[in-house]
């Protein structure tokens, strides 16, 4: 540990770590920094910033004049979530921060902003002055694989060894780009998490062309308007540039344009370019006659260089059909409105989208959901940050992409900073107060083996829940049809079998007792075979309902942590806590397998393997109650100490409990 780090620790501040020196993990690690924390930047490039010094062609569109309210509303996928960072740091802010920083800005057209130098490479040389000035440590060359926590500490692992690190803030960008080192590492280390990243998918990105441009490739039209049709419906026009290329069109224009052709396949839009904007069709008829007239004696294709840059001529008399040798004086008044036809209504036919790492904003990410609005730290994951392209958010071009992520950069910063004031909330409330857990309720649902029981055995033994296990339901049922030698398959015989079970949970000294039929049978549902009767009973609608008042009623009762497979979905839809404990089939197995060998079962663990993946498979695709997380659950990945999971489990109860 530097001894940076070690002073800022003394002094109560926190050790804040920030992976990627983009745009928004700049922000961030000065923000944190400006607020006393102790910051190491982590960045694999040799230098900060380089996907940011080729943005808006090597100009840095840094950000939109405009108010939060219309950056919000220039955002394309959930402009909702970034309600708070925007209105906290808008763009007057950005424009603010940057002028303070020496780099003086200018508005353009669409009311874009530039450094008025027009050097991208000015923002990102701001940026690293000013993280040098709070004194944050950059670590460059250096390549973050992992980050995992550790007894409420983050661990970063990198290509120089292990650092610790109170707060961790990811922001390694989307996957646009790769030669910038946007690669997506960070999707990488949050799915390890288990945190969702929706699908992703380009944004901003050039389009491939049924025409074949290459004729026309390098050219750029200025002053044109682009319209993109899908059908009848114009779902795009803006004024602005545009560039041909060997596989289709690109520049500014298409870019924007891309951003609203994501609705359908993007076959099924049509584009249509107007070169001549600044005249109507009659304006335009006499331009041309006047054109027709000057080189009255030339070929019709010599006539056009007034109108027309060079290397589009040939292209457009192509389109026309007129026959290019014909005198520009022979040109009749049809043929003149087909040249209209051409010049105002060029026709391009889209076929599909470069690919993704040729986009200049990723869509999709980490999705918002798990990620709390005003601090950008994740749910359930105290000290993980996640900022910029990273969240499942994008916008239309003109600066708004950059705003986000100094907005969310900016929150980042601010949330990473607070960790350490609210650890020090936490440990006082703890001092101070006896927490009352009697009404909470817990739901943990989650495949087999996650080890759901045995970390709701040890939350309810340190809070005094009742623990309900109720897959034992489930196996007394399989227990009484196995005994009975009646087929697991055979849902009639099953069903009519019920008015004969009677199932009853006990509870002495915290422990729970299975009695079927008045006899307890805790020691014979754990059986290889009763688990195979179990998940065959538990797909029959008629069952879950047998099941289902006995476990609402407990659940209702309150003070008690339910595990199962929809105990947040059905049974305590309303829970104050809801997990979703996942872990891999293998580890699963393993866990199982020891625990079997242990009661001297005679079972390879290849058979628990098998039966665990077909369990899996059983629970997650029946038709009632399948095993899926509740929608406000948080999945916790059970890759971690027991003693960390049951701690992370208590600290969501206090939080809901206080
Ligand atoms: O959790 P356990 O493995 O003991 O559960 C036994 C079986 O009961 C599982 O395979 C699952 O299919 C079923 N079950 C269920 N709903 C629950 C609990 C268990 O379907 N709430």
């Amino acid at each position: 540990m530097s001894t940076q780090a070690s002073a800022t620790k003394d002094r109560g501040m926190p050790r804040v770590a920030v992976i990627g020196a983009g745009p928004a993990g700049m922000m961030a690690a000065i923000t944190a920094a400006g607020r006393g924390a102790g910051v190491t930047v982590y960045e694999k490039n040799p230098f900060a910033g380089k996907k940011l010094r080729i943005t808006g062609k090597g100009r840095c569109n840094v950000t939109n004049d405009c108010t939060p309210r219309e950056v919000l509303d220039a955002v394309r996928r959930n402009p909702k979530f970034l309600y708070s960072a925007v209105y906290r740091f808008g763009p007057s802010d950005v424009m603010s921060f940057f002028e303070e920083a020496g780099v003086p800005l200018k508005t353009e057209r669409g009311r874009r902003v530039f450094p008025v130098s027009d050097k991208a490479a000015d923002i990102q040389q701001a940026l690293v002055r000013k993280m040098t000035l709070s004194g944050v440590k950059v670590r460059y060359n250096t390549r973050v694989d992992s980050i995992y926590r550790d007894d409420g500490t983050w661990v970063v692992c990198s290509g120089s060894g292990k650092s610790t690190a109170d707060a961790v803030i990811i922001a390694t960008g989307g996957v646009s780009y790769p030669g910038t080192g946007s690669t997506g590492d960070g999707f990488r280390m949050l799915k390890r998490l288990g945190i969702r990243i929706t699908e992703l998918k380009p944004s901003l990105v050039p389009v491939n062309t049924a025409e074949d441009f290459a004729g026309l490739s390098g050219l750029t039209l200025k002053n044109v308007t682009l319209s993109v049709f899908h059908g009848e419906k114009c779902v795009f026009r803006e004024l602005g540039e545009m560039l041909f290329t060997h596989f289709g069109v690109s520049g500014p224009l298409v870019l924007s344009a891309s951003a609203n052709m994501q609705d359908y396949p993007v076959a099924e839009y049509t584009m249509k370019v107007d070169l001549k904007p600044g005249l109507d069709r009659e304006d335009l008829d006499a331009r041309i006659i006047r054109d027709l007239s000057k080189y009255s004696a030339k070929d019709f294709v010599n006539s056009l260089s007034d109108l027309l840059p060079q290397k589009l001529i040939q292209y457009i008399v192509g389109v026309t059909g007129i026959d290019p040798r014909k005198k520009s004086r022979d040109i009749s008044r049809a043929e003149r409105g087909t040249l209209c036809e051409a010049l105002s209504g060029f026709e391009i036919t889209p076929v599909s989208f470069r690919p993704v790492d040729e986009a200049i904003i990723t869509r999709g990410g980490a999705e918002v959901d798990q990620i709390d609005p005003k601090n950008m730290e994740v749910h359930g994951f105290p000290g993980l940050f996640v900022c910029g392209e990273m969240l499942d958010t994008d916008a239309y071009t003109g600066g708004f992409n950059l705003q986000i992520a100094f907005s969310t950069g900016r929150s980042a910063g601010e949330g990473a900073s607070d960790i350490m004031r609210r650890k020090e909330k936490v440990k006082k409330t703890k001092k101070e107060t006896k927490v009352d857990f009697t009404k909470i309720r817990v739901a943990i649902d989650g495949p087999s083996g996650a080890g759901k029981s045995t970390i709701a055995k040890q939350v309810a033994q340190k809070t005094g829940l009742i623990y309900v296990d109720t897959g034992s339901l489930y196996r007394a049922v399989g227990l009484y049809m196995a005994r009975n030698s009646i087929d697991a398959y055979d849902e009639e015989k099953i069903v009519s079998e019920l008015k004969n079970v009677d199932i009853r949970l006990e509870y002495s000294e915290g422990k729970q007792h299975v009695i079927l039929n008045g006899e307890c049978v805790d020691g014979m549902i754990r059986t290889e075979e009763v688990s195979y009767y179990a998940s065959a009973v538990s797909k029959i609608p008629k069952v879950r309902e047998f099941l289902m008042n006995l476990q609402k009623s407990l659940g209702d009762a309150g003070g008690v942590i339910m595990d199962g497979r929809d105990i947040g979905t059905v049974i305590i839809p309303d829970a104050e806590v809801k997990i979703f404990l996942v872990a891999d089939a293998e580890e699963r197995a393993r866990r199982r397998y020891a625990e079997q060998l242990e009661k001297g079962q005679d079972v390879t663990f290849d058979e628990v393997l098998k039966s665990i993946i077909a369990r899996d498979e059983q629970d997650s695709s029946r038709d009632v109650a399948p095993l899926k997380p509740a929608e406000d659950a948080v999945t916790l990945v059970n890759n971690r100490t027991i003693e960390d999971a049951v701690n992370f489990v208590i600290d969501l109860m206090k939080e809901k409990a206080q």
